[in-house]
């Protein structure tokens, strides 16, 4: 059973040569822009909700046909936590980011330096997806 279920996106700018935007998680780790769904929210209207409060980014375009999960378990005290995160790929042409609380810094990474930046291997097979989606949307 999943206990928590978040929706973010792989948010990019400059159409010509993406640069996508990542997050510095105060636990240490570097992901995408995402946060919990609350109830009655759908899962581009949590993403858009978690982008605007994370980033202060308001002008956010959803690409249609990209809906990618990924899953992972981590322990919160004593408990199991089992987490799915839906994200969604967006373009927007804000460059300026305002980070809150819940973040300690953030970048905008060409593609093989974001690879590189991000921490857990199920983000770094999803931006390839989101990539390839780009590449082909573009030819
Ligand atoms: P959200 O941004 O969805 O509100 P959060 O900031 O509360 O989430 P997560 O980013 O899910 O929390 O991180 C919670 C724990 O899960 C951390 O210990 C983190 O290291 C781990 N974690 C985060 N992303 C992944 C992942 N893709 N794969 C494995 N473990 C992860």
């Amino acid at each position: 059973m999943v206990d928590e279920r978040s929706a973010g996106a792989v948010l990019f700018s400059n159409n010509e040569d993406p640069e996508f935007l990542l997050l510095h998680y105060t636990a240490g780790h570097w992901d995408f822009p995402k946060g919990n769904i609350e109830q009655n929210e759908s899962e581009t209207q949590a993403a858009t909700r978690e982008i605007r409060e994370e980033t202060g980014i308001t002008d956010v375009e959803f690409l249609d046909g990209f809906r990618n999960k990924i899953s992972y378990k981590y322990r919160k005290g004593k408990r199991l936590v089992e987490k799915e995160v839906v994200l969604f790929l967006a373009r927007t042409e804000t460059k300026e980011v305002k980070i809150s609380h819940e973040h300690i810094g953030y970048a905008w990474k060409k593609y093989d330096e974001a690879v590189n930046q991000l921490t857990f291997k199920n983000a770094k097979n999803l931006l390839a997806s989101a990539k390839e989606f780009l590449q082909k949307s573009a030819s």
